[in-house]
């Protein structure tokens, strides 16, 4: 198929373009008109064969899910909502059109489940294959939530159940491996916790141990982590401490506001309290401290 064949095939399957788009696929630029009164938050992720996924394990459609729903979760952690996404893609030679195109139905299908549009992209060809994806979402202006604001005293919750990523990987099989796969975006959440009127927050890709440790280091605190983790059935406490891609929001609110156990479904839990002094250090047990040892691209090269 050729490039242009294949930009058509991509128009098609993309639909009509969203809200704000005024221009999409098929100019030198897309055009976007932002709403009054609205902040627009950008995030980049790179999505690379053998780095951030197999093809011997993972679908043309859940590649194509993968490589949205990393950047959704960061719009979800900002409090913000989706608006559209650009999409480069570098296609290897063993990406038929047959790949092609469940790619861009796993993908399609997940920005259209959470209104979110493709105004754009570029194609190549390379030896591996290699996505880069720009995802643009809105807020109300300065309502955006951010890594920094977190305060001594605050509380610190958790979504959902956390491991269940790392289990999923480390078996291939069951529940957990579909949440490795496909997890939800927090993006209703994320709203809800701006409104609740949460100090930091930020999704958790990394792992609880590096993400938690980055939130602190970003407000200028510590953390304690009391009670029980909320654990994804048979995952170990290290994989729910130390596991990446879980895709879950972290934030901390005032100690007196209300956030309730859980949302539509979903639970919160409040895993600990934030501390002053000794930036990013976090206690657990009582004693400092937890090493972060969440995913780090370059601490393994
Ligand atoms: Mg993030």
């Amino acid at each position: 198929m050729t490039e242009r064949k294949l930009l058509e095939k991509i128009t098609a399957w993309t639909g009509a373009p969203g809200e704000g788009i005024v221009r999409g696929i098929g100019d030198d630029c897309a055009v976007f008109r932002p709403r009054a009164g609205e902040d627009l938050v950008f995030t980049t992720d790179f999505l690379i064969e053998d780095v951030h996924f197999r093809r011997e394990t993972h679908k043309a459609a859940d590649v194509g899910y993968k490589a949205l729903v990393r950047g959704l979760s960061d719009i979800a952690a900002m409090g913000a909502e989706p608006r559209f996404c650009l999409l480069s893609l570098a296609l290897p030679e063993w990406a038929d059109n047959r790949w092609t195109e469940g790619f861009y139905k796993g993908l399609l299908g997940l920005a259209a489940a959470h209104g979110t549009t493709l105004a754009g992209g570029d194609l190549a060809r390379a030896e591996k294959l290699v996505c880069d994806i720009v995802v643009c979402g809105s807020v109300v202006r300065n309502k955006a939530l951010r890594r920094d604001g977190a305060k001594p005293g605050d509380a610190l919750f958790v979504s959902g159940l956390l491991g269940g990523s790392a289990l999923g990987l480390s078996t291939g099989k069951g529940k957990a491996w579909k949440k490795h796969l496909h997890p939800e975006p927090r993006l209703a959440l994320g709203r809800a916790v701006r409104d609740w009127g949460a100090t930091a927050c930020m999704d958790l890709s990394d792992g609880l141990s590096l993400d938690l440790h980055r939130l602190c280091v970003a407000s200028n605190v510590s953390a304690s982590l009391d009670g029980e983790l909320p654990l994804f059935p048979g995952a170990t406490p290290e994989q729910g401490i130390h596991g990446g891609e879980d895709y879950e929001l972290l934030f901390t609110v005032r100690d007196e506001a209300k956030v309730p156990e859980d949302f539509d479904a979903l639970p919160l839990t409040r895993i600990g309290t934030i501390l002053e002094g000794n930036a990013g250090r976090i206690r657990i047990g009582g004693e400092f401290e937890l090493l972060p040892m969440g995913y780090d691209h370059f601490s393994r090269s």
